[in-house]
């Protein structure tokens, strides 16, 4: 396929925020991409390179793509550094440039979604001596042939951040419009469609269900044109990252009941971090909420699992919480989540802050699949499989009940020692990863606080001056796209002993920055804060619309990803509940 054929299709979703819209235009696409470009069209339509499960990244600076827009136009460094301060945006600014250049040369050769995917991937495998020249000349090559729009895709792809917003659900339904046996009529004029409704979701479901399985829209694409059997032969595969299923949330235990039903299982909810703990071929791999592999920084969490769980390959869900050696006694996320991130000295650090694992559910044993059984039946195999070793490996407290007073008994139990509060999960209830479905609540026991996303920054003037200051955080919306909410310095602390401090915030954003202008400074969305607030008022000054009432920084969430951040739909949901109030 061509590329301009994908270009074509980003110009056009690009210019609307109607999801049904965006689905129409990628299930058309869909539709005529041969199979062997299917994956990468998949791919490149979300400017990824590698599916949802792989985390690596193309990690190039913009000063490279500089250079490479250089090469490639012979517009000069200096005027591209000053139409980039200008626009904001390095890849209109190619798109500009490559424009000039067109007016005098032909292009002689029309770039393939193969080639300009080949290129992007070599980006990512290349290390070392006299690496920076080759990505520039990988980069300047692909320019050379492309038209201005073409250009600035490229761009965007390279510098991963593609702007055009399309969120799982718009991909999904595409491949369910595209391939599958069902008429789905699309009216362009209304902006809806006419569908038989119960067949609609069933085969959406059907899309759904592998896709939670293989986290890969690639992988469901192509089972999709073989038909529904094969849809259904997908699985999971130990080894291969999935995600996670995560809770709602409730004000009151009634609430709570009212959601999961009768008789309610009750955790005690940990305030630890999520892990999802894989074995396979006698290995052990150790992911994080946000899928990031932290297998070497948790050596003694590999062990306990290798010793005490029996089984040949399983995935196991559950949160890892530091405690003190000494007292024993359980310690806030804050305390441990330093041991996410350290690359050395690992023993001695674990040492010192060590985890016990608590292990709360199972996705996959011995060749099977668990998704699909109930809360109940996962958590017979749990205890069938784990030898409990407290401080190391345990499973998650719980009770099963339908008493209200022994639930809230059970709720005061888990906060005095130390817990964040309890979850609810409807006992009878499939584990669904990725969502937010309502057979998980949590109940916590203070203020909630929101995961919020840092996309610009300013610099620190007089004693701060060197780090940045001010964090402008952003929410996401159903698109995936991040929408401002507010600036938050308060929280952070000037001393790195006190706790996250300016100095190492500003090191963490560095490698994300897009552009500077005076003390502003833009940031690819990476790095998530967890943030506490007073109010969510309605404000015209965001782009969400909203802003926060005296935010203040809790800590930094390194475990979770931006696109884990919370929804514009949460916000919403928390300001209308507010106005209720
Ligand atoms: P929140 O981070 O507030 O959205 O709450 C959900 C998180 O609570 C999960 O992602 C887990 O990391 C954590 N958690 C603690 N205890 C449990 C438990 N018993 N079951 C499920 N999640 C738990």
């Amino acid at each position: 396929m061509k590329y301009s054929d994908l270009v074509e299709v980003y110009e056009k979703i690009e210019s609307t925020s109607k999801r049904l819209e965006k689905t129409f235009y990628i299930s058309e696409l869909l539709k005529k991409t041969n199979e062997e470009d299917i994956s990468t069209i998949i791919l490149l339509l979300r400017g990824q390179l590698y599916p949802d499960w792989d985390k690596r990244k193309i990690g190039v600076a913009s000063k490279l793509v500089l250079k490479a827009i250089n090469t490639a136009s012979g517009a000069g460094i200096s005027r591209i550094e000053q139409l980039w301060k200008e626009i904001g945006d390095l890849g209109l600014v190619s798109e500009e440039v490559i424009g000039t250049k067109s007016q005098a040369t032909l292009f002689s050769t029309s770039l393939s979604v193969a080639k300009v995917f080949s290129n992007l991937r070599k980006l990512n495998d290349m290390e070392g001596m006299g690496s920076v020249d080759r990505k520039t000349q990988l980069i300047a090559e692909l320019l050379s042939s492309a038209k201005p729009k073409e250009a600035k895709y490229i761009i965007r792809t390279v510098l991963e951040d593609l702007r055009v917003g399309i969120g799982d659900g718009a991909l999904r339904d595409s491949i369910v419009w595209a391939y599958l046996p069902i008429e789905v009529n699309y009216d362009p004029e209304k902006i809806s469609i006419d569908v038989d409704r119960e067949e609609f979701n069933k085969v959406v479901g059907l899309v759904q269900s592998a896709y939670d399985k293989s986290n890969d829209f690639a992988t469901v694409a192509l089972a999709a044109i073989k038909g529904e059997k094969e849809l259904g032969n997908i699985n999971l595969v130990p080894g291969n990252p999935i995600k996670v299923m995560l809770a709602q949330k409730v004000a009151t235990m009634d609430e709570g009941f009212e959601k999961v039903g009768v008789p309610a299982v009750l955790e005690y909810k940990y305030d630890g971090f999520r892990v999802q703990i894989h074995k396979f071929n006698n290995q052990i791999k150790i992911l994080t909420r946000r899928l990031e592999d932290v297998t070497g920084q948790f050596p003694e969490v590999a062990k306990y699992v290798l010793k005490n769980v029996e089984g040949k390959n399983f995935i196991i869900d559950c949160e890892a919480v530091g405690y003190d050696p000494k007292t024993k006694k359980y310690m806030v996320f804050q305390h441990i989540s330093q041991r996410i991130r350290r690359k050395y000295n690992i023993e001695e650090l674990a040492k010192k802050l060590p985890v016990e694992l608590n292990v709360f559910d199972v996705l996959y044993y011995d060749g099977e699949t668990m998704l699909n059984k109930t809360l109940e039946e996962r958590r017979i195999l749990l205890e069938k499989i784990i030898k409990e070793d407290e401080f190391k490996i345990i499973l998650s407290k719980k009770i099963v009940t339908s008493d209200k007073a022994e639930a809230t008994a059970f709720y005061n139990e888990s906060v005095k020692k130390g817990n964040e509060g309890v979850m609810l999960k409807n006992l009878k209830a499939p584990y669904k990863p990725g969502s937010r479905a309502g057979s998980w609540i949590k109940l916590k026991s203070y203020m909630d606080t929101l995961d919020l996303v840092v996309v610009g920054a300013e610099w620190g003037e007089g004693k701060r001056s060197g780090w940045l200051t001010s964090f402008t955080l952003a929410c996401v919306n159903e698109n995936g796209e991040f929408l401002e909410i507010g600036k938050v310095g308060t929280g952070v602390k000037e001393k790195p002993e006190e706790g996250l401090s300016f100095g190492e915030l500003t090191e963490l954003l560095k490698p994300h920055f897009k552009q500077e202008k005076g003390r502003e400074v833009t940031i690819k969305p990476e790095i998530v804060l967890e943030i506490q607030f007073e109010e969510i008022q309605a404000s015209p000054t965001y782009s969400s619309g909203y802003a926060l009432r005296f935010p203040r920084v809790k800590t930094l969430r390194d475990d979770r990803s931006p696109d884990d951040a919370c929804t514009l739909e949460r916000i919403q949901e928390e300001f209308y509940k507010q106005k209720k109030s």
